[in-house]
């Protein structure tokens, strides 16, 4: 490694962002010129995607009844890539309808072993086309396609697979019991994961014989619409799924719609505050998955380099466009300079770019909106008195970028600490005893994930017990799979996703 270290007297850092300092020398750790890599972009030359995207309704694409179209854009260079339809009032009615004639006629009268066939056959088709899809993620989100590729994309024909496999066996999900659907479920995702959260929706709830209707977020509805293709190729009956793009008032029509029987929302805090009161009186069951502000813990027997790439993983990971990010670092006093050192030369490392290219760690911010609201967080910070770090990398000339960012010197009251940036922005506090970290991991709103890192399985174990989130990650961070729970405690949510707990709420027991 120190071979790689190259001394340089530039003081100022490309684009502005000041080089990481060896703490111990001025010494300058130049890595970003050193390790430079050709481009290798993902070719998306083999399929073509539409200019224009209507509803998918009763098993067919419909124009929006009141004719109007949005467009979604590649937030890495800005340019369009396809409108899509504004669903109002009256396309969510007819969703519904389509839903409910599909529900009663056809879905809650299949076995659950044909059920799960079509399931299986949609698992296998995400499969098929996880090329495709995977870029498709990359253009319209931003996230880098080593991401779309080798974990939301697998990811989602997983979920498929896993709740494929309980359509026959709800009578062992529920043992003594009788498991019956509850309808049609309104389903409403956010941008970070489109074709994840779609799977962690709608797999459950067919396995369980509801059927649906799916709005994506408005800047990410592509892929929703090619899962739309899937079902049409799976030849599931018309009606099941029902996906009807739009903008949050396309949200608010169905979560109103008096015909549903559950809502299963993902999305911020504040949007699942206005849905819970919207749901109240009414007797349609509900789950919310919201925000988020995790701790990742560091204790000072932890392997630091294997902890190093855990907190950028934990970070950095999708742009920091995770509900369960480790946004809040918390380190054991001993080994904050040396972690913090490490964690700074390690942060040069990272390729900031273009979503496409093979190389690129981090991506292209999701929106205009977010890229705002992630530099507003970054002047707040500084304005609260706390230490910036930013590494040095090149940034693209057009497109939402944001360098991987660290903030030291916080306070536990501060804005940046307590508060959902949902960006590459991670902060940096110490503890000094377990019971400090614990504390200060707890002081928040929040309550869905956390991390523990050190050498001590009983630490782990004592630690993560006094953690309220749903998720406490052990020795490693972002780790995702179908049999297992995801939920948060305080404003972090309602219910449980995945696993055995998340085919519950699309069931009513007898
Ligand atoms: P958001 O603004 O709450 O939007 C989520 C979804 O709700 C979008 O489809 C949105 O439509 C729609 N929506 C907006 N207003 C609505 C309303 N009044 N009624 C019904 N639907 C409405 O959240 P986001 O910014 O897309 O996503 C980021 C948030 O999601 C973060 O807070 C993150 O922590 C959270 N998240 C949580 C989990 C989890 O499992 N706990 C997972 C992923 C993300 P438009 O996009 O078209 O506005
Ligand atoms: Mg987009």
């Amino acid at each position: 490694m120190s071979e790689q270290i190259k001394e340089t007297k530039t003081e100022s850092a490309t684009n502005g962002a000041q080089k990481p300092t060896s703490p111990n020398s001025d010494l300058k750790l130049d890595f970003a010129s050193f390790w430079e890599y050709s481009t290798a972009p993902e070719s998306g030359d083999f399929f073509d995607l539409k200019e224009s995207y209507d509803h998918f309704i009763g098993g067919k694409f419909v124009k929006p009844v009141k004719g109007r179209y949005m467009k979604t854009i590649n937030p890495s260079n800005e340019e369009v890539i396809a409108e899509f339809a504004e669903g109002t009032s009256e396309d969510v009615d007819s969703a519904v309808k389509a839903a409910r004639k599909a529900y009663d006629k056809e879905w809650s009268k299949l076995s659950g072993k044909e059920r799960g066939k079509y399931i299986y056959r949609l698992a296998r088709m995400i499969q098929g086309r996880s090329r495709e899809l995977a870029i498709v993620e990359s253009m319209d989100g931003g996230k880098p396609i080593r991401e779309s590729r080798d974990v939301d994309i697998p990811l989602a024909a997983a979920y498929f697979f896993y709740y494929a496999g309980w359509a026959d066996k709800l009578d062992y999900a529920f043992p003594g019991r009788e498991a019956k659907p509850l309808g049609v479920c309104g389903q409403i995702i956010p941008w970070n994961f489109p074709l994840l959260m779609l799977s962690w929706k709608i797999a459950p709830a067919l396995a369980a014989g509801n059927t649906v209707v799916l709005k994506p977020a408005e800047a990410t509805p592509l892929t929703a619409l090619i899962f739309a293709e899937i079902c049409q190729d799976a030849g599931l009956p018309d009606g099941v799924v029902n996906i009807v793009t739009g903008a949050g008032q396309t949200g608010a029509e169905i979560v109103n719609h008096p015909d549903v029987n559950k809502i299963a929302f993902t999305g911020s805090t504040k949007v699942g505050k206005i849905i819970q009161k919207s749901l109240a009186g009414t007797d349609k069951k509900f789950t919310l998955e919201l925000g988020g502000k995790g701790a990742n813990i560091v204790f000072e027997d932890a392997p630091i380099d294997q902890t190093v790439d855990g907190i950028i993983n934990a970070i950095f990971f999708n742009q920091g466009h995770v509900c369960c990010a480790g946004s809040r670092l918390l380190v054991q006093e001993g080994i904050a300079d040396r972690l913090i050192q490490k964690l700074k030369d390690r942060m040069e490392t990272l390729i900031v770019g273009d979503p496409l290219d093979k190389n690129t760690d981090v991506g292209a911010i999701n929106s205009k909106m977010q890229f705002d609201k992630i530099n507003e967080y970054i002047e707040i910070g500084k304005n609260e008195g706390a230490t910036i770090h930013q590494s040095s990398c090149n940034l693209p000339d057009s497109g939402f970028f944001c360098r991987p960012t660290l903030f030291m010197d916080v306070a536990q009251s501060n804005r940046i600490v307590q508060e959902e940036i949902f960006g590459p922005v991670l902060t940096i506090q110490t503890f000094r005893t377990p019971d400090e970290a614990v504390q200060k991991a707890n002081n928040t709103q929040y309550g869905l994930s956390g991390g523990v890192w050190t050498d001590k399985g009983s630490k782990i174990f004592k630690i993560g017990s006094q953690i309220r989130s749903g998720v406490i990650w052990s020795n490693t961070f972002n780790k995702f799979d179908p049999t297992s729970p995801f939920g948060g405690y305080k404003e972090s949510g309602v219910g449980r996703e995945g696993g055995l707990h998340g085919l519950y709420p699309y069931v009513k027991l007898k």
